[in-house]
């Protein structure tokens, strides 16, 4: 099914992203994954991101891997209203962080069935733990899913690598890994498969071994 944007998903994708031949990608969770999770609206107070992450990222990035920023910031629905300088200042953080991450693209989803912005209001497809983000991003970037890999510290982020076809799961373990707030039998969340890590950096250090031992590139 082809994904549409609603008003409220977001995506900055690098001008030189090539979309001729199919790529594997790497998608990366954003809060507690690239930085310390501190809540909602994170991204607005320019968390660093440890140098360590970003060397392994370069690194998996020179296999031909695309690296992608997947991630639910549900701030905006905080809020009574929105104005223009606000999303557009935001906006601008999101573009910084594409460049500081050195990802090649970021897709993200604003909204949440309880926001009090109604636009934002919404079960939407895209909000992890759905798929959306995923598909919404192979379409547009012809991402090859069955040699790619999802990396986060939620099982959301494991159940939409998994219910897109995402080949290689791998959780980051901390105390909320395995909160999820919806609704999902236990018989589903017993079927989602994964490797642990202690962190994001060991996390990326296995991928970046097992991608450099099976790489084409
Ligand atoms: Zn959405």
């Amino acid at each position: 099914m082809k994904q549409l944007a609603l008003p409220g998903d977001y995506r900055v994708i690098k001008g030189r992203v090539g979309k001729e031949t199919s790529k594997p990608a790497v998608f990366i969770d954003i809060d507690g994954t690239l930085w310390p999770d501190s809540g909602p609206g994170t991204i607005l107070k320019n968390p660093t991101i440890a140098d360590e992450i970003i060397s392994e990222l370069r690194k998996i990035s020179s296999f031909g891997y695309l690296l992608i920023g997947f991630t639910n910031q549900t701030h905006f629905g905080y809020q009574d209203k929105l104005n223009l300088f606000t999303i557009l200042n935001y906006r601008n953080k999101v573009h910084r962080l594409t460049k500081k991450a050195i990802l090649d693209a970021i897709y993200i989803c604003h909204h949440h069935p309880d926001s009090s912005i109604s636009y934002l209001k919404s079960e939407c497809s895209k909000r992890k733990p759905n798929s959306g983000l995923v598909m919404w991003a192979k379409e547009e970037l012809n991402l090859d899913l069955d040699k790619s890999v999802v990396i986060g510290d939620r099982i959301t982020d494991i159940a939409a690598g998994q219910d897109s076809g995402i080949a290689k799961r791998f959780l980051i373990f901390n105390p909320r890994s395995l909160e999820w707030n919806i609704s999902r039998s236990a018989t589903s969340l017993q079927s989602l498969t994964f490797r642990i890590s202690g962190s994001a950096i060991e996390a990326l250090e296995s991928i970046k071994s097992e991608i450099s031992c099976h790489s084409i590139y």
